[in-house]
């Protein structure tokens, strides 16, 4: 199927560990590719929870390590998945050094907009999503550099909104200084939402009131289902595909798809 546009990118960076980014890219990407949308997964974080979360061994040579050390293409790395349209670039552990190495070049900020360039603007995919490292270092700068859409995931805990500022101070700095003109915050993704609650509903309800147009309708339910599902190397589409998270997440995909207008290239 041909595509006369280049692929939206979205990156899911965040300094804060552990609020469901990569189970939010994991299942996001995985939606959108059930819905037709051509999809790749890049993994960015060394830890490579989302390669292993969709079933991926961690492999060196596989990730992004090599195109950033100016050794060989992203195209190369692409792996097909199980699911149709959707496709994964996966991390291992060298990537930690990446961090390092990026620093010493002059451009350090766009290197990874520069190996990425020719899979985002070809015809192959209508979204790209980076999943990021808990931390925003040279990696998560990069991805920001790289992405047209900053996708925000929050924990509906105690003072989630307090890390927020940090991240959208990065986002107006690199506009600011020409980095990523085009950069926007795209949305914020309401995670782990605990219905038994008062504090998840006080939570979701104040993030709405400061975020009205950002925040997305769904709400992604704090669910074992949910925090199993990576054990097997399983998207919750796949684990448990009527429990309220693969339902949640395929809610959000049809936001994002609508949002973005990703297009479908099954039907056309
Ligand atoms: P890190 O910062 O380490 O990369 P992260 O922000 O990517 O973490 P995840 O790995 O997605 O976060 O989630 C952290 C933990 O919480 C994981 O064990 C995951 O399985 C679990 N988890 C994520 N989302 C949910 C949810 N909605 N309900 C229950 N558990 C969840
Ligand atoms: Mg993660």
């Amino acid at each position: 199927m041909r595509r006369d546009m280049a692929a939206t990118v979205f990156t899911i960076a965040n300094q804060k560990g552990g609020v469901g980014k990569t189970t939010t890219a994991i299942n996001l990407a995985f939606g959108l590719a059930r819905r037709g949308v051509p999809t790749l997964l890049v993994d960015l974080d060394p830890q490579a929870n989302a390669t292993s979360g969709l079933g991926f061994e961690k492999e060196a040579g596989r990730s992004l390590y090599g195109p950033l050390h100016g050794e060989g293409a992203a195209a190369d790395k692409v792996l097909a998945t199980r699911q149709d349209n959707l496709f994964l670039i996966p991390s291992e552990v060298d990537l930690a050094a990446i961090e390092i190495e990026l620093g010493q070049k002059d451009d350090y900020l766009v290197q990874l907009r520069e190996v990425l360039k020719p899979l985002v603007e070809g015809e192959r995919f209508g979204a790209v999503i980076l999943d990021c490292p808990p931390a925003l270092g040279l990696i998560s700068m990069n991805s920001l550099a790289a992405a047209n859409h900053l996708l925000i995931a929050l924990q509906c805990e105690y003072l989630a909104m307090e890390g927020l500022s940090q991240i959208l101070s990065v986002v107006e700095q690199l506009k600011q200084a020409g980095v990523n003109e085009r950069l926007t915050v795209g949305g914020i993704i309401l995670t782990m939402y605990d219905v038994r609650t008062n504090l998840s509903r006080q939570v979701a309800d104040e993030v709405r009131k400061h975020f009205p147009t950002l925040v997305f309708d769904a709400l992604i339910p704090r669910s074992v289902r949910l925090s199993e599902a990576p054990s097997f190397g399983q998207s919750i589409f796949e684990y448990d595909a009527l429990c309220s998270g693969a339902v949640a997440y395929g809610k959000l995909a049809g936001e994002m798809a609508q949002r973005f207008s990703l297009q479908s290239t099954t039907h056309t």
